[in-house]
C-alpha cells in the first residue's frame, strides 16, 4: 500500500502570493477560497514501518507543512528525531529546493535524490548547508530501484525536470508525480499509461496567463509548463488511470475558482484539483 499526502498544491509563490492582487489571491485573502502552500508531497509505504516518509520537493513552506501533518512530526520517544528519510527533487527551482535549507538543524546527512544537473545547479545550497548539515546526494535512474520495504521508484527524465514513478511491489500499486511537464515525451506517456494515480502539472490554464497580471511575463511554455487548456487536458482525459489530479497550480489559474467554466471542464474530464492535505491511499 502506498500513501500519498499532498503537503502543498500551489506553484511558486503559493496562494495567496505576497505581492499578488489577482482575483484568486484576493479571494484567498478574503477566505472565499482555500489558501495553498507551495508544491510538495509526502509518500510512504504502509506495509512496513509507518514512520518512514519521503518528500518530493522541499518547499519554502516545509516547516508549516510539517506542523500541519502530525505524522511528519518528531516522535515523543526522544528529544530530536524525524520520520523524514529522504527528499526527492524534480528540478532545482527555489520553490522545490529551499526547504532543504530549512531542515538544517540535524547532524545526520540529509539524503537527497536528484538528477546530476539539479545537483550541479544547487551547489550553492550544498555550500550554505555545509556549515550545518551535509547533503548526501543519491543518483536516480530510469529503472526501478528499491527505496524502503516493498516501495520502489524510478525517474522519468523530461526537458528541464524529472517526474517520479513509485511502485509498491507487494500490491502492484503505482503512482506518478509530475509537477513540471514541458513536453509529453514518449517515456512520460508510457509512465502515465502504467500508473493508477497521477499527480500532474496544473500550473497554468493558458499559455499567456501570467502576462495578464505581469505584463511581459514569459509564457507557460517558456517556463517549461504545458498549459492545461491546449496541452494536458485532452491527454489526461484519455489516460486509463484510476485517479488523475492536477497539482502545482499557479495562483492565477482559473481552475482554482469554484464555479468557474475552466474548473468545470477539468472536472468533466474526470480530473480532480489538488488541495493541501489531500491524502490518497493506493
Ligand atoms: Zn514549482
Ligand atoms: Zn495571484
Amino acid at each position: 500500500m502506498i500513501r500519498i499526502h499532498i503537503l502543498g498544491s500551489a506553484a511558486g509563490g503559493g496562494l495567496p502570493q505576497w505581492n499578488c492582487a489577482c482575483a484568486n489571491c484576493a479571494a484567498a485573502r478574503a477566505g472565499k477560497i482555500a489558501p495553498q502552500t507551495q508544491s510538495s508531497i509526502a509518500i510512504s509505504s504502509e506495509s512496513e514501518d509507518k514512520r518512514q516518509w519521503f518528500l518530493i520537493n522541499a518547499s519554502p513552506d516545509l516547516p508549516r507543512q510539517i506542523e500541519n501533518m502530525p505524522e511528519l512530526q518528531p516522535h515523543r520517544d526522544s528529544p530530536r528525531n524525524t520520520p523524514i528519510r529522504a527528499v526527492f527533487l524534480t528540478n532545482a527551482d527555489i520553490d522545490h529546493a529551499l526547504g532543504l535549507f530549512l531542515l538544517r538543524q540535524d547532524e545526520a546527512p540529509l539524503v537527497v535524490y536528484a538528477a546530476d544537473q539539479t545537483r550541479t545547479a544547487l551547489a550553492w545550497i550544498d555550500g550554505v548547508l555545509a556549515r550545518f548539515r551535509r547533503i548526501e546526494w543519491r543518483k536516480i535512474s530510469a529503472d526501478f530501484q528499491s527505496l524502503s520495504g516493498s516501495l520502489g521508484f524510478r525517474a522519468i527524465q523530461l526537458p528541464g525536470s524529472v517526474a517520479y514513478q513509485f511502485r509498491d511491489d507487494s500490491s502492484g500499486a503505482t503512482a506518478l508525480f509530475a509537477p513540471i511537464v514541458g513536453e509529453l515525451t514518449e517515456q512520460l506517456r508510457n509512465a502515465v499509461d502504467a500508473s493508477a494515480v497521477i499527480l500532474f502539472d496544473g500550473t497554468f490554464w493558458t499559455d499567456g496567463e501570467l502576462a495578464t497580471v505581469r505584463p511581459g511575463a514569459r509564457t507557460s511554455r517558456e517556463m517549461n509548463h504545458l498549459p492545461i487548456s491546449d496541452g494536458s487536458l485532452d491527454f489526461l482525459r484519455q489516460s486509463p488511470a484510476r485517479r488523475k489530479i492536477f497539482t502545482h497550480m499557479n495562483n492565477t489559474n482559473p481552475i482554482l475558482r469554484p464555479g468557474s467554466r475552466e474548473r468545470a471542464q477539468v472536472e468533466q474530464a474526470g480530473i480532480a484539483i489538488a488541495r493541501d492535505g489531500l491524502e490518497i491511499v493506493l
